[in-house]
């Protein structure tokens, strides 16, 4: 099967590698149909992630069939449609009982860490029960593939971490897939202002069709004043961090306001300063973590409800083989105007002649049937 393999800081290749099998009774194979590319992969390649050693497929947002499974998978059965989670858990060891499968002990974000991930035509993913969601069949797999990772992601470690109640002002920074993702979310609490803040032209302007009240351009770097302007001087009820830079970590911590909450999501590769010297008497409190994925089937129900609409997210749609080049765009987000890139890979299945023309005989007869 194709796949996307790192090959040590800098380096990925779509190689030719051999097809998952089943190696736990709790596992499922799945055909992997969609893919995409997160932040978190961009930071694989440049080498910022040292549990993911050379020769691992990376990925972890997917969407596909189950193709097979593993006789103790109890709710999933071949030709399922699935959303694969980011988070693997196992249900029953002490972190997933408190309700915390991100960080399970036999699990938490390992596919396309420290197991085989999605950007693949296969993918062996432990714990199926807990670590697949049924996709509803008026859902499109585009916008199922947004619920893997980074809606989940804005929505929980984002937007509820951040407790914002009704008729708050919420700054959301840095206006990436997860800032955006966020901003689809928060606005179910409706907040009397979302702020969005960013370096990016274009991507303020996404915010702002996607329900921003006002965005921020901090290349002159003013956005604190501007802010504190904007809330006559109190600051933020909510501050949702979604960069993971020292400088934004500085900028939610200038802006948050008596009794405000901050909310972490990005990720960070260096550490920054939390300043307790003036956090502590405004009665701050600060949340961060790693998404736990419990809110997917939630999310489901606000898309099938009609007041959620993460396709919104998609700038881009590309076939699985050309998927070295989409890298390339992402990395470029910003000259690109990429948020989220679909990958196909409906248009690149392996497939031997012989199995093709047991395809071609499989459709006539269902036409036929049919008839
Ligand atoms: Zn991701
Ligand atoms: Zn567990």
């Amino acid at each position: 099967m194709k796949a996307v393999v790192y090959h040590g800081p800098g380096v990925i290749k779509l190689d030719e590698t051999p097809k998952p099998s089943l190696l736990e009774a709790t596992d499922a194979i799945i055909r992997v149909t969609k893919t995409t590319i997160c932040g978190t992969d961009l930071a694989i390649l440049k080498g910022g992630v040292p549990s993911v050693s050379s020769g691992r497929i990376i990925g972890h947002e997917g969407v596909g069939v189950v193709e097979a499974v593993g006789e103790g998978v109890r709710h999933f059965k071949v030709g399922d449609k699935v959303i694969i989670s980011c988070i693997t858990s196992c249900g029953s060891c002490e972190n997933c009982r408190r309700g915390i499968p991100s960080n399970c002990v036999d699990g938490g974000w390992i596919l396309g860490n420290t197991i085989d991930g999605c950007q693949a035509e296969f993918v062996r993913v432990p714990f199926a029960d807990n670590g697949l969601y049924h996709i509803p069949d008026i859902i499109g797999e585009e916008v199922a593939l947004m619920l893997s990772d980074i809606v989940p992601t804005g929505s929980e470690v984002g937007v509820m971490n951040s407790d914002v109640q009704f008729g708050d002002v919420v700054a959301i920074v840095g206006a990436g897939p997860v800032g955006l993702a966020a901003l689809l979310a928060v606005q179910f609490f409706s907040p009397a202002k979302v702020i969005v803040v960013d370096l990016d032209e274009y991507r303020l302007a996404l915010a702002a069709k996607l329900g921003a009240t006002n965005i921020i351009n901090n290349r002159d770097g003013q956005a604190v004043a501007k802010i504190m302007e904007l809330t006559n001087g109190h600051g933020v009820d909510a501050a949702i961090e979604a960069v993971g830079h020292p400088l934004t970590c500085k900028l939610v911590q200038e802006i948050i306001a008596v009794g405000g909450t901050i909310a972490n999501i990005g990720v960070y590769s260096q550490s920054a300063e939390l300043h307790k010297e003036s956090l502590w008497v405004k009665n701050v409190t600060i949340r961060m973590g790693v998404v736990n994925t419990t809110t997917i089937p939630l999310l489901l129900n606000t898309i099938l409800g009609g007041k959620l609409d993460p396709g919104q997210l998609i700038t881009h749609r590309m076939p699985f083989g050309e998927i070295i080049k989409a890298y390339e765009l992402f990395a470029n987000a910003g000259r690109e105007k990429a948020v989220k890139i679909v990958l196909d890979l409906n248009s690149l299945q392996s497939c031997s002649e012989d199995d093709l023309v047991e395809r071609i005989v499989k459709r006539l007869l269902e036409q036929t049937a049919a008839h």
